[in-house]
C-alpha cells in the first residue's frame, strides 16, 4: 500500500488532471494574472452555488474575517464575541484590527459556539458574533442570529471549513449577514495556494468590500478608504471553476466515507462525530473524541496512519492573546476537547482498505 495521506491533495488532483493543467495554461498564456475575468466568473458562480447575492474574493480565510470586520467598521474599543475552540486566525482577524476578541464556550456535542452562553458576554461594546462552522458543521445559526438581532449586532459565520454545507435547507455562506470562507488547499473547496472570499446579500456591504481589498479604491488610483491589497490570483479562480464543478461529487463522497466511519467505529470509548438532523457536514475533518488521545496519536503514527488534532491549544490560551485576561478553567467544555479531539484521514479519496486498517487500528488501541 503506498503511504497514507490524511487529505489526499494528490489523488484529487489526478481525479481532474487533463482539466485543470487547460485552465491554467490558458491564465498563463491570457496573461491577465490580477482579477482576470476568471475571478469575475467565479465570484458570481460562489454566490449562486451557496445562493448569497455577492462574492468577494480575496487573498486568503484570515483576511476574509478581517475584510469583512474592516467593513463593518470595526476596531478599537469594540468587542466580537467567538469561539476558543478555531484556528487562531479567528481571533487574530479581530486582535489586528485592535478590536477585543470575547470568548463563549462551545456546545460539546458539536464543538460549536453554545447559543444558550453567548447573551451573557454582550456589552455595550459588542459589535459582531463570529461564530465558526467547526469541522464542517455550521452551528445554531437561528438562535444566534436571533440574539444579534435582539442586540442589534451583526453575524459574521466563519465558513472556512463548512463552504458547501446545509443548514435548513440554506447553505454555510448564506445564513448571516456576512460570512467567511477559506480555499487553503485542505478545506474543503480548496486550490493550489491561499485564497478566500466574503459573502453578503447587503449591497452596500459588498461595495465597500470590492473597494477594501484593492486599497479602498473605487476607481483606479482614487481611494476613498484605508484598504489591503488582498486579492484571489486569476490561475487560483480558474483551478477553483474546475474544482466547483466536481464539488457535490466530493461532498457526497465525503460523506460517504464519514458514515462508514462512523459504522466501522462502533466502540463506547470513543465518541464519533455528532452532526444536526436538520443540518449537513462537508467533513473539513472527522473529528472523534477519545480519552488517551495523545498515546493514540502517537501509536496510530507508528502504523503509518496520520492524524491531526485540531485543536491543541485553545485561542483563550494562545500566548498571543494571553494580554485578554483569560485563564486555564475559563472554557472547561472547550478546553476538555481540546485534551481529547483527534481527526482521522478524511478527503474523497480515503480508500476502503485504508478506513478498514484505521478502525481496525482505532478499535485495537483504544
Ligand atoms: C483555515 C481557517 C481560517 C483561515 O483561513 P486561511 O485561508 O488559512 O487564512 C480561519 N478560520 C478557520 C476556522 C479556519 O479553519
Amino acid at each position: 500500500m503506498t503511504k497514507m495521506e490524511f487529505i489526499n491533495l494528490k489523488a484529487q488532483y489526478q481525479s481532474m488532471k487533463a482539466e485543470i493543467d487547460s485552465a491554467v495554461t490558458q491564465v498563463f498564456e491570457n496573461a491577465n494574472f490580477i482579477m482576470g475575468d476568471e475571478v469575475k466568473i467565479l465570484e458570481r458562480e460562489l454566490a449562486l452555488y451557496c445562493g448569497a447575492k455577492h462574492c468577494i474574493t480575496c487573498a486568503n480565510g484570515t483576511d476574509a474575517l478581517m475584510l469583512a470586520l474592516m467593513a463593518l467598521g470595526i476596531g478599537k474599543n469594540d468587542e466580537v464575541i467567538t469561539s476558543p475552540l478555531s484556528f487562531i486566525a479567528t481571533a487574530e482577524a479581530i486582535a489586528f484590527l485592535g478590536a477585543k476578541p470575547v470568548f463563549s464556550d462551545i456546545d460539546g456535542k458539536t464543538y460549536n459556539l453554545d447559543p444558550a452562553k453567548i447573551e451573557e458576554k454582550i456589552t455595550k461594546k459588542t459589535k459582531a458574533i463570529i461564530p465558526v462552522s467547526l469541522y464542517g458543521q455550521t452551528p445554531d445559526m437561528d438562535e444566534i442570529n436571533a440574539i444579534a438581532k435582539k442586540h442589534n449586532i451583526i453575524v459574521i459565520e466563519d465558513a472556512a471549513q463548512s463552504f458547501g454545507a446545509d443548514y435548513k435547507g440554506k447553505k454555510s455562506c448564506n445564513i448571516s449577514e456576512m460570512s467567511c470562507t477559506s480555499f487553503f488547499p485542505s478545506k474543503p473547496l480548496g486550490c493550489y495556494g491561499d485564497g478566500g472570499a466574503i459573502f453578503t446579500s447587503s449591497d452596500e456591504l459588498a461595495d465597500k468590500l470590492r473597494a477594501l481589498r484593492v486599497h479602498g479604491q473605487t476607481k483606479r488610483y482614487s481611494s476613498k478608504y484605508i484598504g489591503v491589497n488582498s486579492r484571489l490570483d486569476t490561475v487560483q479562480a480558474a483551478i477553483l471553476l474546475i474544482k466547483l464543478k466536481y464539488f457535490e461529487r466530493e461532498i457526497k463522497e465525503r460523506n460517504r466515507i464519514a458514515t462508514q466511519y462512523n459504522r466501522l467505529i462502533n466502540n463506547k470509548n470513543i465518541a464519533t462525530p455528532f452532526v444536526h438532523p436538520d443540518r449537513n457536514s462537508v467533513w473539513a475533518q472527522y473529528s472523534i473524541r477519545i480519552k488517551n488521545r495523545n498515546s493514540l496519536a502517537e501509536a496510530l503514527k507508528v502504523k503509518g496512519i496520520p492524524t491531526t488534532v485540531y485543536y491543541p491549544i485553545p485561542l483563550h490560551l494562545q500566548e498571543a492573546l494571553l494580554y485578554l485576561g483569560y485563564k486555564k478553567g475559563d472554557f472547561p467544555i472547550c478546553e476538555a476537547v481540546c485534551e481529547e479531539i483527534i481527526s482521522l484521514p478524511m478527503s474523497a479519496f480515503v480508500t476502503s482498505q485504508e478506513q478498514d486498517l484505521i478502525t481496525a487500528e482505532l478499535i485495537t488501541l483504544s
